[in-house]
């Protein structure tokens, strides 16, 4: 996906620090927080929301790294979120699980 803002920062283009990465996913900070600690947790394959996810270990994968970002970030207590369409606010037609949490 070409003009996808999520792959081109899952390639490399701008240079992104990874808070967290493993083969299946990635995870960086929001460029606009909306809490002391905002971090979104994408797979690196482009699925454009929830409702094309389809692979379930995939899913396993980005809970997991979920967890693994609070636990690296040193959030004890976070708000986990998926905004799925348009209506809902989803911005970025790159699947993300935004975590949010204050230390
Ligand atoms: P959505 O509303 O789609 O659930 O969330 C999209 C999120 O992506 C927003 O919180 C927004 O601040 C973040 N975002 C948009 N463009 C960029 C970007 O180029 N880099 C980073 N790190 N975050 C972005
Ligand atoms: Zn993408």
């Amino acid at each position: 996906m070409e003009e996808c803002i999520f792959c081109k920062i899952l390639n490399g283009d701008f240079g992104t620090e990874f808070v967290y990465e493993n083969d299946y996913v990635a995870a960086f900070n929001d460029i606009n927080p909306k809490a002391p600690v905002h971090v979104l947790v994408v797979p690196k394959v482009h699925i454009a929301s929830l409702n094309e996810l389809e692979d379930k270990n995939l899913m396993g994968e980005l809970l997991s790294a979920v967890r693994a970002v609070a636990q690296k970030t040193g959030l004890k207590a976070y708000k986990t979120l998926i905004n799925t369409g348009k209506e809902a606010g989803q911005e970025v037609f790159h699947l993300h699980l935004h975590v949010m949490g204050d230390k």
